[in-house]
């Protein structure tokens, strides 16, 4: 069976993964990916549930061994998609969804025959900055990367099957469940309320 994995792509600090947990909620048969990565645990993440958090002799163990649907660097760290649980959850008929950057997004698409593309983007620009200082994670010349990273990625929502405007969460949520064609939530008027 041919599945289609939902690539959902943006620029960091646009709120991809509040949306898809807002979305997961709902719809626990969503299933995510977990990425591996090279940099450090925030406070509150959790090894296997946000990433699986490797050296970087693993990540290259991975990457040579062609367990990585896609890695790329981001901001001198890297990130890399397992293939073997997104095949094994598509093949079982799961709804797949893969939170990527923009690298990551566009060799998932030139690998994979049939993938859809979600772009998620901030309202506008001081909103972004806004939150990626309010998550009080990241040092100012981290942002500063980010936000540069962040202004080239943009130009990649044309080339998308879908742009979501992330105003409100909840807003979000529901136009990805939309586009997901997850069937409404029984007793709720609209998917994520
Ligand atoms: P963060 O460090 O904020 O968790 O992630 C930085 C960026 O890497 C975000 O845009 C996030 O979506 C992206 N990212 C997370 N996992 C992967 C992955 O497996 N592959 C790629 N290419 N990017 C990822």
């Amino acid at each position: 069976m041919k599945f289609v994995p939902t690539v959902v792509v943006g620029p960091s600090g646009v709120g991809k993964g509040t949306v898809i947990s807002a979305v997961r909620a709902k719809y626990p048969q969503v299933w995510l990916s977990v990425s591996a990565t090279t940099r450090q645990p925030r406070p509150g993440e959790a090894e296997g549930r946000n990433y699986y958090f490797v050296d970087e002799s693993q990540f290259d163990t991975m990457a040579a061994d062609g367990d990585l649907l896609e890695w790329a660097t981001y901001q001198a760290h890297r990130y890399g998609t397992p293939c073997q649980p997104v095949f094994e959850m598509g093949r079982s008929g799961q709804c797949v969804l893969i939170e990527v950057e923009v690298a990551g997004a566009k060799q998932i698409k030139e690998r994979l025959q049939r993938v859809r593309t979600v772009f998620i983007t901030p309202p506008n620009w001081s909103i972004l900055e806004e939150r990626l200082r309010g998550r009080g994670t990241e040092s100012d010349s981290v942002i500063e990367q980010r936000l540069a990273t962040a202004r080239r990625e943009m130009a990649y929502q044309s080339s998308c099957d879908a742009v979501i405007v992330n105003h409100q969460v909840a807003d979000a949520a529901d136009q990805l469940v939309r586009f997901l064609g997850l069937a409404p939530v029984k007793g709720s008027t609209s998917p994520t309320e």
